[in-house]
């Protein structure tokens, strides 16, 4: 199913990223650099962890479209329970990739500000408009699970 704030949140997802690049390039490139090598590190982590295993990528309804058609060609995962180390790698990727720009953000409010309100509206909208959609009924988010 077509969900327009699946693509949404993924758009404004990158710009939040691009804020972190710009916030740490700006107080070392050296960092920034390694911060990018970061980014595809954990996005590798997050769709092969985690991704890979969600239904949606297996049949081609990713609501956010990009990430499950990435996932798809990574090898193949049956479609389960996540594992405790797939959950914790998938949350601490996703977590490393928020923090670190705000270690280089002190008194850049102007940067702060807006990088928090973005991060927030994502977090929103996917909560809000996406998983309530979503079949990953594995995902710690997901509020389909079936009742036991
Ligand atoms: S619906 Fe979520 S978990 Fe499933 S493939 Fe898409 S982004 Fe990944």
């Amino acid at each position: 199913m077509k969900n327009k704030y699946g693509i949404i949140s993924m758009v404004v997802l990158m710009i939040a990223l691009v804020i972190g690049i710009f916030t740490i390039t700006t107080y070392s490139m050296m960092y920034g650099g390694l911060y990018v090598l970061l980014l595809f590190l954990s996005g590798y982590v997050v769709l092969m962890r985690y991704c890979r295993k969600c239904p949606h990528s297996m049949n081609g309804s990713c609501h956010h479209k990009i990430p499950g058609q990435l996932a798809k060609k990574l090898p193949y995962k049956k479609t389960g329970k996540y594992t405790l180390y797939e959950y914790v790698s998938t949350i601490g990727s996703m977590l490393m990739v928020f923090v670190l720009p705000l270690t280089s953000m002190d008194g850049r409010y102007y940067l702060l500000i807006p990088y928090l309100i973005i991060w927030g509206t994502v977090i929103l909208m996917i909560k809000t408009k996406v998983c309530k959609f979503c079949y990953n009924r594995w995902c710690l988010s997901c509020p389909n699970k079936v009742k036991m």
